[in-house]
């Protein structure tokens, strides 16, 4: 049996690394799905780090393909000035 005991942490928030991409089951992340792919960067049109997306190694790369794929279209911005 599991021992279900949840440390509660003060103060600083636990951050659940789980990739969202894993939990919806996605398998092939569409570079036209801009409004997924907004929330993968920074105001300022950069791709957002791994560490910070909390996207595992697979997702993170489809989601850098995807975005660059969209800029290449027009679809999002290289950078937001
Ligand atoms: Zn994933």
């Amino acid at each position: 049996m599991v021992n279900a005991t949840v440390k509660k942490e003060k103060g600083r928030r636990p951050r659940k690394r789980v990739c969202s991409f894993c939990v919806d089951k996605v398998e092939t992340i569409d570079y036209k799905d801009t409004q997924k792919l907004r929330k993968f960067i920074t105001e300022r049109g950069k791709i957002l780090p791994r560490r910070i997306s909390g996207n595992c190694a697979k997702h993170q790369r489809q989601v850098t393909t995807a975005i660059k794929r969209a800029r290449c279209i027009a679809l999002l911005p290289f950078i937001i000035e």
